[in-house]
């Protein structure tokens, strides 16, 4: 790594600059840094102290991290220490792919240096944690819960305004997407609210016949052979 960075800074009084969370932070042009050296062929960190400014004027002795004289690993991405939320082990200084097992699914998956940039960077999550399910594992979790939130939506609609057809349909086809890939969920309730639904509505009535024969198609299934299908 070359040293433009650092000689051309120095020469321009008292620098500044307006972190992601408002807040400033000052470096006197005289500020001395502490030099930590990286190991051979790795560069070294340099640590300068500086001022913050909070936005309602509090201020405070801080440091400020000069990774521009790091060498990273290849196919490695910088850091940004003051876009990370910074926990006892200091910012990350780069990120680089690193492969994790998924607790779901049990198969390697690769934590991406970008996606890693994006968790501690952009959504500030804590720097001890990390992703522990594979991206199609995580996928389908997100959509198991917006299936959960459609079913409760629809159910909290439904104890004000029980006649509400659209409604009807919305709850019971969401426990239908629930019962698919969970097994879980309440079909008969399901059912009765298509039927009220095709009642209410003869809109809805060629949708919720649909509705109804994939619901009673579960149902069955869960059935033994003998029994009365609704
Ligand atoms: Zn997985």
């Amino acid at each position: 790594m070359s040293r433009r960075n650092s000689s051309k800074k120095a020469q321009v009084g008292e620098s500044r600059c307006t972190l992601p969370d408002g807040r400033v932070m000052l470096r006197a042009a005289d500020a001395v840094p502490q030099i930590h050296s990286m190991g051979k062929g790795k560069g070294v960190l340099k640590i300068y102290p500086v001022t913050m400014i909070a936005a309602d004027g509090r201020s405070w002795a801080s440091w400020d991290w000069d990774l521009s004289e790091l060498v990273l690993p290849p196919g490695a991405i910088r850091g940004r220490p003051h876009h990370q939320f910074i926990g006892y082990g200091g910012p990350k200084l780069w990120y680089e792919d690193k492969e994790l097992r998924c607790v779901q699914c049990g198969e390697e998956f690769t934590f991406w240096a970008k996606e890693q940039q994006y968790w501690y960077e952009t959504l500030h999550f804590n720097h001890a944690s990390e992703a522990i399910r594979c991206l199609e594992c995580r996928k389908q979790r997100r959509s198991l819960k917006m299936i959960h939130s459609r079913l409760g939506v629809a159910m909290a609609t439904l104890s004000k305004n029980p006649n509400d057809a659209p409604t009807l349909l919305e709850a019971a086809s969401a426990t239908l997407e629930l019962h698919r890939r969970t097994g879980t969920g309440d079909l008969e309730r399901a059912i009765g609210f298509v039927r009220k639904a095709a009642r209410l509505s003869p809109q809805l009535k060629a949708a919720a016949e649909r509705v109804e024969g994939a619901l009673k198609g579960l149902f069955k299934s869960q059935l033994p052979a003998s029994s009365v299908t609704p």
